[in-house]
């Protein structure tokens, strides 16, 4: 079964009211995700991205149009139902983490499961997510005193809590350097290795050459849609930014 089943999307926003002049941020858009896929959003400024973004999170409805998310459709649903299905199916990863500051990394890992209906251990839950993500030993740790790579890592930890259906990453390396946007990029590679299904919007080609399917927008429309080819693994790039690193 498809995680995401989007048919003829469509977005219209009027800035104007009611009136208005009628903007067309998504115009019929198909598309189809299957469990264990990777896959990078990419299009111009202004193409779409965070308007399909939105959609897919369940942040937004579209104006027309049917999203199915792991079978449920979301666009007829009541906001509880949606708010549900958006924090029991949808892990977020942001560019600028997102991360409660006076918190540790264990309980903003276990932030979603305060939501959660599930019987689990939040605690030790979030503990073994943050062992996923390489950060075992800094749980206690307060957003101030991880880096920049390490914060997006209690992000990543805390999208995956919930076991969603799929983690939807927006930018997720934009605040990142390379070296350390590599080490985030070498963390999905593993995390999608081991099932699961990720989605994330870029700008930047050298990034999607990473993932293992490209889509993108131009102007509202899906106007290509192809399969990586030469995936880069980004361990390896890892390894050799090192050895090109001047030594002083
Ligand atoms: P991208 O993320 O690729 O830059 P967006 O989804 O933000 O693209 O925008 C797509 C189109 O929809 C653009 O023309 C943008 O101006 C328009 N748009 C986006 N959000 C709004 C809004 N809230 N009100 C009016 N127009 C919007």
């Amino acid at each position: 079964m498809a995680v995401i089943e989007l048919r003829k999307i469509k977005r219209v926003y009027r800035p104007g009211g009611k009136n208005g002049v009628e903007v067309y941020a998504l115009r019929g858009l198909d598309f189809t995700a299957e469990a264990g896929e990777f896959i990078a959003v990419m299009g111009p400024s202004g193409s779409g991205k965070s308007t399909l973004m939105n959609i897919l999170g369940c942040l937004d409805k579209p104006s027309g149009g049917t999203y199915l998310l792991d079978g449920i459709e979301t666009s007829e649903s009541d906001s509880g139902t949606f708010a549900m299905i958006r924090n029991s199916k949808i892990g977020f990863v942001f560019q600028s983490f997102n991360l409660l500051a006076r918190t540790t990394a264990l309980e903003n890992t276990a932030l979603p499961l305060f939501y959660s209906r599930k019987r689990i251990n939040r605690k030790e839950r979030a503990a073994a997510m943050l062992r996923e993500v390489g950060l075992g030993e800094r749980m206690d740790h307060l957003p101030s005193q991880l880096s920049g790579g390490q914060q997006q890592r209690v992000a990543i930890a805390r999208a995956m809590v919930n076991d969603p259906a799929f983690i939807l990453a927006d930018e997720p390396t934009g605040n990142l350097d390379t070296a350390t946007a590599l080490e985030i990029m070498s963390l999905f590679q593993n995390l999608n290795r081991r099932g699961k299904t990720i989605i994330m919007v870029t700008h930047e080609s050298e990034l999607a050459a990473y993932t293992k399917r490209v889509i993108t927008l131009r102007d509202g429309e899906l106007v290509s849609d192809r399969p990586v080819h030469d995936r880069r693994d980004a361990a390896a790039d890892l390894r050799n930014t090192n050895i090109c690193t001047p030594q002083n």
